[in-house]
């Protein structure tokens, strides 16, 4: 992996290689090196916009199953089963999430 070397970080906008290696690392955001460069991927993978609603949804004491697709949850669940498979549609009104 000598390009880590080079971008250690895989943040380096425009570059082809920081690009394939989130890529790559994408499906184990779980895994060590996945959390590694969680930050770097969250830009690769829309999480700029996940990674704030996920942290408005935990701070409103969901536990969304991942950051990928929080934005969208966030905006669309209409139901707190749709977040964490646990119904409390109350908070989601509350905050006109749901009607
Ligand atoms: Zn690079």
């Amino acid at each position: 992996m000598k390009h880590r070397e080079t971008h250690p970080n895989l943040d380096v906008e425009g570059c082809f290689g920081c690009r394939v290696s989130l890529v790559h690392v994408g499906p184990n955001s779980t895994t060590t090196r996945g959390a590694a460069v969680s930050q770097t991927e969250q830009k690769a993978r829309g999480w700029d916009k996940d990674m704030p609603a996920y942290r408005r949804l935990r701070k409103q004491g969901y536990q969304p199953r991942g950051i990928d697709g929080s934005a969208r949850l966030e905006a669309t669940a209409t139901s707190a089963a749709q977040i964490e498979s646990r119904p409390d549609i109350e908070k989601l009104v509350a905050r006109g999430v749901a009607e």
